[in-house]
């Protein structure tokens, strides 16, 4: 199909804001249309017909006819009585140069006088709202430029298989809607060809089968898609890297879940960027049991030897044998026990020696 739109059409703009240098790759390519496009066109040209006529476009299937009764059930909400179907309009810019041109779905007067513009959308894919949608704020700036006299555009977007089926903004500040569209204009005159940024604005880009940017993330894609398993073309190359990201996001966070579990637990991790390298700390190597572990050594070491490598918990033994002492009626109180202890157990651990000395030398 040769070119036949504005190459910075309105439902270009949104495009031509992130990926600047489409302009040049986009120019004089034709539109690759296909299967999905071609229905696209039959719902936009029913939904303005009487339902009676639909019958007599022989491709509608019945969940085309589901479709459009929803779309215009929309529509009759609106209560505009003359609709303008497909009527070209033009953004003149400030050297009165046509900015920009193309032709909104359809556009009326409602009974309170205020502009009605729609726009329908009959993919599953959800299009920005309405009002960050550049194609409804420029065609709003043109019909505002055809009617001086309206202060406000109520601009819908229709999308029958999704819900809400029906978006709407009313725009009012034409002046800054306007120069926004000129700025984006301006930028993408001065883009280099190199000025490539791949997006979901690449979805409908006529050049997305020959773009560079677009192979390149295709070949970084196949270098990755280890055997095979998934083929990687031009079309599919963006679709596959937003895959490729959630999923290494959800990676990423289990990696850093599993990191905490075995540091939490006395592990510690490996250098970043080496992987996941767990090791055990040597401090936190224990002998869980200290008699099987002496009969395994008892050919080198005296029993004097081994008990110098074991430590006691001093908390819990201390603990335990005032227990004891009160259970067993050696002392009355827990008080007593452990004023008593406070005697016989100095020499037990390294503190205690100094003050061994200290209740030596009082006596
Ligand atoms: S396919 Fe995407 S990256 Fe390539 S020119 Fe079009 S919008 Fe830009």
């Amino acid at each position: 199909m040769p070119e036949t739109h504005h190459i910075n059409s309105p439902s270009r703009l949104y495009r031509r804001y992130h990926c600047p240098g489409s302009v040049h790759l986009e120019k004089d390519r034709p539109d690759p249309g296909g299967e999905y496009a071609e229905k696209g066109h039959l719902l936009h040209k029913a939904v303005w017909l009487p339902k009676e006529e639909w019958p007599g476009l022989s491709d509608l299937t019945s969940s085309d006819i589901q479709t459009l009764e929803i779309a215009t059930g929309c529509l009759e909400k609106l209560n505009v009585s003359e609709w303008h179907v497909e009527t070209p309009l033009k953004l003149v810019g400030k050297f009165f140069e046509i900015a920009t041109e193309g032709t909104p779905d359809g556009w009326g007067v409602n009974a309170d006088g205020i502009i009605e513009l729609v726009d329908f959308k009959f993919g599953w894919i959800e299009v920005s709202e309405p009002a960050e949608n550049l194609q409804l704020a420029a065609y709003a700036c043109m019909l505002k430029q055809a009617h001086p006299e309206v202060e406000m555009i109520r601009a819908h977007i229709i999308q029958p298989n999704l819900a809400p089926v029906l978006r709407s903004y009313t725009f009012r500040r034409f002046e800054r809607l306007e120069q926004r569209i000129f700025d984006i204009i301006a930028q993408a005159d001065k883009a280099e060809p190199d000025d490539l940024q791949p997006g979901d604005w690449c979805r409908y880009c006529r050049a997305s089968t020959c773009c560079p940017a677009i192979q390149k993330l295709s070949t970084s894609l196949q270098e990755r898609t280890e055997m095979g398993l998934v083929e990687v073309t031009p079309e599919n190359a963006y679709a596959l890297e937003q895959k490729r990201k959630i999923v290494q996001k959800a990676l990423d966070t289990l990696k850093d879940e599993i990191k905490q579990v075995v540091q939490e637990n006395g592990g510690e991790v490996g250098e970043p960027g080496a992987g996941l390298k767990f090791k055990t700390t040597k401090g936190s190597r224990y002998i869980s049991d200290v008699q099987a572990a002496y009969h395994t050594v008892q050919s080198l070491y005296t029993v004097e030897e081994f008990l110098r490598f074991c430590s006691m918990d001093f908390t819990r033994f201390h603990q335990d044998c005032v227990n004891r002492l009160v259970e067993n009626g050696k002392v009355k109180t827990k008080k007593q026990a452990e004023s008593a202890l406070d005697h016989a157990l100095p020499i037990m651990y390294g503190k205690g020696r100094e003050m061994l000395q200290e209740w030596k030398q009082k006596e």
